[in-house]
């Protein structure tokens, strides 16, 4: 493929009808139906788009097919050349192009990009006094890890906001000063007003008014954590205890609330466990039979492929893959349910891979089953 520039802003008028004309006589004469990627250029040597097909001959004379208001239309008239590469298979094909597009972030492929941007997730942001962010997608390179993927936004937000006021961590902006009790003062100021309510109904341990020490205020983000995590259960328990001594005291309006946070907590927790166990379940060595004998092994850990080879046909080649397999299997890794932000995407479409085509998962092999049967599926 040539040298071309990443994704930019800049205007590219609409290519003519004579060239539109050029590209679909050059996939005609040129273009194989197998799996693969392609890439749109523009006359200025922008890549506008990627894409990726299991017959990218189809699938590229289907964009001239377009009409006008279709996003296919759309895409050819901003390139002014396509080329494309083989892939040995459809699977070996979406993660080509999942790695072209977070390389090259062309344009049109942000603009219409969905995948990640339908869950939400859970991420803690940095600096002095952490806080608990539900974002969309996980776009944001600036924090080491998100909890997450989860479904329906709006129903983390309420968790999340269970779990602030549960263990008292601030949820006001990001750019509030905060004032730890253990922080020396350079001037000996008047006492300071909180920023919110949230301190004076105890919702709150109050970083901005120097009510809590940075220890205290961290201890409360770590079991923030562990409970995402899925290793500390005490908010629940807090608000399951506290929900029986009002029911006792016959306060039945506020038991009938925390039953409600409980409830919101509790379905963020069942999510977790269903995330984890998806994790966990996608930890194997996959065979993928390629196009002309091109067959590969996917060696995929908690849901993100680690490591690509050609299927072994002697016994040196598969004594040599187990060894890899040793590595990428054995190797020391936090096992929680945090993902880095670079590998969401893949982890995203790995299950979404699954979940499309569970037919696929019988072929997979988990590590210590390979090694016994000295690789069975090579
Ligand atoms: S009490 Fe202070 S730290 Fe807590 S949420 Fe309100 S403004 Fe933020």
């Amino acid at each position: 493929m040539p040298r071309v520039k990443r994704g930019s802003s800049e205007f590219n008028p609409p290519s003519s009808d004579e060239q539109v004309a050029a590209m679909r006589a050059d996939v005609r004469a040129r273009c194989e139906d197998r799996p693969g990627v392609y890439r749109m250029t523009s006359a200025n040597g922008e890549i506008v788009y990627v894409g990726k097909s299991k017959r990218v001959r189809t699938r590229l004379l289907s964009y001239f097919r377009c009409d006008p208001e279709e996003k296919g239309a759309r895409i050819v008239r901003n390139a002014a050349s396509i080329d494309w590469e083989y892939t040995p298979s459809e699977f070996a094909a979406l993660l080509a192009e999942l790695r072209l597009i977070k390389k090259l972030r062309p344009r049109l492929n942000v603009q219409m990009k969905a995948d990640a941007r339908h869950f939400a997730f859970i991420k803690i942001t940095r600096g002095p006094a952490n806080k608990l962010l539900v974002v969309r997608g996980a776009s944001d390179e600036s924090a080491d890890v998100y909890y997450g993927p989860y479904h329906g936004a709006q129903r983390v937000n309420e968790a999340v906001r269970e779990l602030n006021d549960a263990l008292g961590l601030r949820d006001c902006a990001s750019d509030r000063r905060m004032h730890f009790a253990d922080q020396p003062e350079l001037f000996e100021i008047a006492p300071r007003t909180p920023g919110c309510l949230r301190y004076e109904i105890r919702k709150c341990l109050g970083p901005c008014v120097g009510a809590c020490t940075v220890n205290e205020y961290g201890t409360r983000v770590r079991m923030a954590r562990a409970f995402l995590e899925g290793v500390d259960d005490s908010p629940l328990a807090a608000l399951r205890d506290e929900m029986l001594a009002s029911s006792e005291r016959m306060e039945f309006e506020r038991a009938a609330s925390l039953r409600d946070k409980l409830g919101r907590l509790e379905g963020l927790r069942e999510q977790f466990i269903r995330f984890r166990f998806a994790i966990e379940t996608l930890s194997f060595l996959y065979p993928v039979p390629g196009h002309g004998g091109d067959d590969r092994v996917y060696l995929v850990r908690r849901g993100r492929v680690r490591a690509e080879r050609p299927a072994p046909k002697t016994p040196a080649e598969r004594a040599e893959l187990l060894a890899l397999a040793d590595d990428v299997f054995n190797g020391v890794e936090f096992e929680g349910a945090s993902v880095p932000t670079h590998e969401i995407d893949e982890l995203l479409l790995l299950s979404s891979w699954f979940r499309r085509f569970p037919a696929e998962l019988e072929r997979t092999e988990r590590h210590t089953i390979a090694k016994k049967r000295r690789l069975r599926i090579a």
